[in-house]
């Protein structure tokens, strides 16, 4: 996996670039919760389930089909007065779903384990992407909190960190000059 800061850091941008009005902070914590919940499936390696397995690390909880099912419920719970017809509704469910994949995109630009089962479970195969510049983190705080994770968090900060930042800034702006030729319109 990337570590818990990289996937943060990426859902937040998401966040940004979608940024409805109506923002709270439980859809906030919704998003953060998405960005994570993937690897909730490290439980499994404590239950002895094996890595390559389809329940195991990087396996169901990490494919498409996970996302789309996280991404119709959540945003009931986002925005509870939202009807289930609504194009919000729509629109808020491709958010969720797409900031869960987030989360098996960026493990699938990592340099190690195993690769991601996009396709569980109609297809149990692991994937990478043919470029893969993200230090994998270890699994677990103490390894963590070591000189290991120091390094995982370096690496983050060059190939995450950065872009999400850059993309923050000029979204910024866009958004900036959006208001601003609004504001004429009027
Ligand atoms: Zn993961």
């Amino acid at each position: 996996m990337a570590s818990a800061f990289g996937h943060v850091a990426v859902a937040y941008a998401m966040g940004k670039t979608l940024n409805p009005v109506w923002a709270s902070t439980r859809f906030w914590m919704l998003t953060v919760l998405c960005c994570l919940l993937p690897d909730a499936d490290v439980l499994g390696l404590v239950l002895g389930i094996p890595y390559e397995h389809m329940w195991g690390h990087r396996g169901l909880t990490h494919s498409i089909f996970f996302a789309v099912s996280i991404g119709l419920v959540l945003p009931k719970l986002a925005v509870p007065f939202l009807s289930r017809w609504s194009v919000h509704y729509g629109m808020l469910a491709m958010y969720f779903s797409l900031v869960t994949l987030s989360h098996g995109f960026l493990d699938a630009f990592t340099d190690g384990g195993l690769g991601v089962a996009f396709f569980a479970p109609f297809d149990s195969t692991r994937y990478f992407f043919p470029w893969r510049p993200i230090a994998v983190s270890p699994i677990g705080l103490t390894s963590f909190f070591s000189s290991l994770g120091l390094g995982v968090l370096l690496n983050e900060v060059v190939w995450i960190g950065i872009p999400v930042a850059c993309w923050l800034i000029g979204l910024r702006k866009v958004q900036k000059k959006r208001a601003s030729l609004s504001r004429e319109a009027l």
